[in-house]
């Protein structure tokens, strides 16, 4: 799950990591009196959406006066950056740059560890560094028994400083944040870029956080920042009905027994030409209030123009499935074509209960996926 930039320096600052002030406006006319309240003559207008890179879409502007805020505020409240809509700008005190450092605590999957990242090349321009002078990102990996003790926190800050002044900025900082990002179960925190000013602070004056979301569970305070997606807000229907789900971008939506089976299925899709609208593992059981749920969820999504329903019938019965099927249906306003390959105990009895019913009826895994990528390309034909 991700976080706003000021909902993460709310964060910092709770954790006492310097941060410059700033106030969160929804419409033009508050940034100006947020201007007018900070009293200061430079402010930077911040884009606040969930996606890196705002600065180079033009989502951040240095603003010198009223004018300026009004309109790099209607501006950017009027932009989207990578499909992203921006309704919450910041107003933030502007700072004197000396030169912007980068630092980030991340999960790694390859020392199975948190890795401290820094580089004093921080900025816009981080991802160029990281591909053509990766030497200039300093990694180190923390043991989570020992986590950042003052001895490690310096010798980590003399890495990218000299100055001791400065070191031991940067020392705090670390273990401040690295704190920040067990307690919050955090899989990113990152500060880029870390400033330091030309009067000699260092300040955060980007901050991004992500968090694991299996663990948001005991994460209550970092919960109710959510702000889900349209996608995750039917991923969040799946989850309650107790499927699992995850959307994709094709138009065969795939209703599955097993994720192994749901896994094949999208790989045959693939195989003859066609492109799975998700991956839907329903469990066992016939019962049709779960295909009535199921198929709510897959029409959620406009881009599936045909239904794939495989089942394997191992504890549960195909004909236990068929009925559930037609019950369900019954109860279904809905013309797309649906497909069910039907195989396992009891198939016979299953399919004769199907046949000649608004189903396409499939013994095959091959035959099935065949169909429905057929009558997908016909629906694609007639719609032109
Ligand atoms: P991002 O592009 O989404 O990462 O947004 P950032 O918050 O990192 O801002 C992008 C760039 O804008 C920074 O790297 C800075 O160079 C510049 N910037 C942001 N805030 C200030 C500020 O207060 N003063 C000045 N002079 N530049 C700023
Ligand atoms: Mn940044």
């Amino acid at each position: 799950m991700k976080i706003h930039e000021y909902q993460a320096k709310n964060l910092f600052s709770s954790y006492g990591i310097p941060v410059e002030k700033y106030v969160l406006c929804n419409v033009a006319n508050e940034a100006v009196t947020a201007y007018d309240g900070l009293n200061m003559e430079r402010v930077v207008v911040k884009a606040q959406v969930l996606t890196g890179g705002r600065g180079k879409a033009g989502g951040v502007k240095l603003a010198k006066n009223r004018e300026d805020v009004k309109q790099y505020a209607t501006d950017i409240l009027g932009m989207s950056i990578k499909e992203f809509p921006v309704t919450k700008i910041i107003v933030s005190e502007a700072v004197n740059i000396g030169s912007e450092y980068y630092v980030s605590f991340v999960i790694d999957r390859n020392t199975k560890s948190v890795i401290l990242m820094m580089s004093a090349e921080g900025g816009m321009d981080i991802e160029e560094v990281a591909e053509h002078s990766p030497e200039k990102i300093h990694k180190f990996a923390i043991d989570p028994f020992i986590g950042v003790p003052d001895y490690l926190a310096r010798r980590f800050a003399f890495t990218i400083f000299e100055e001791i002044n400065q070191v031991n900025q940067l020392a705090v900082i670390l273990q401040k944040l690295y704190k920040l990002f067990v307690d919050k179960d955090a899989s990113l925190a990152e500060i880029n870029p870390l400033v330091l000013t030309k009067e000699g602070n260092l300040i955060a004056i980007d901050a991004k956080m992500t968090f694991d979301d299996n663990a948001l569970y005991r994460q209550p305070q970092i919960h109710a920042l959510f702000e889900p997606t349209e996608e995750e807000k039917t991923e969040a229907y799946a989850k309650e009905k107790g499927f699992s789900y995850v959307h994709l971008d094709g138009e065969i939506g795939c209703m599955v027994n097993g994720a192994g089976l749901a896994m094949a299925t999208m790989d045959m899709i693939k195989l003859y030409g066609g492109t799975p609208a998700n991956f839907l593992d329903i469990g066992g059981s016939s019962n049709p209030n779960k295909v009535i749920d199921a198929m709510t969820l897959l029409l959620k999504d406009p881009k599936v123009k045909v239904v794939l329903i495989n089942i394997f019938g191992g504890i549960t019965r195909c004909d236990d499935v068929a009925s559930g099927l037609l019950t369900a249906f019954e109860q279904l306003k809905t013309d797309i074509p649906v497909i069910v390959r039907l195989t396992g105990t009891n198939e016979k009895q299953g399919r004769d209960m199907l046949a000649g019913t608004r189903f396409k009826v499939a013994e095959t895994m091959g035959e099935a996926v065949q169909l429905a990528v057929g009558s997908n390309q016909s629906t694609v034909i007639k719609t032109s």
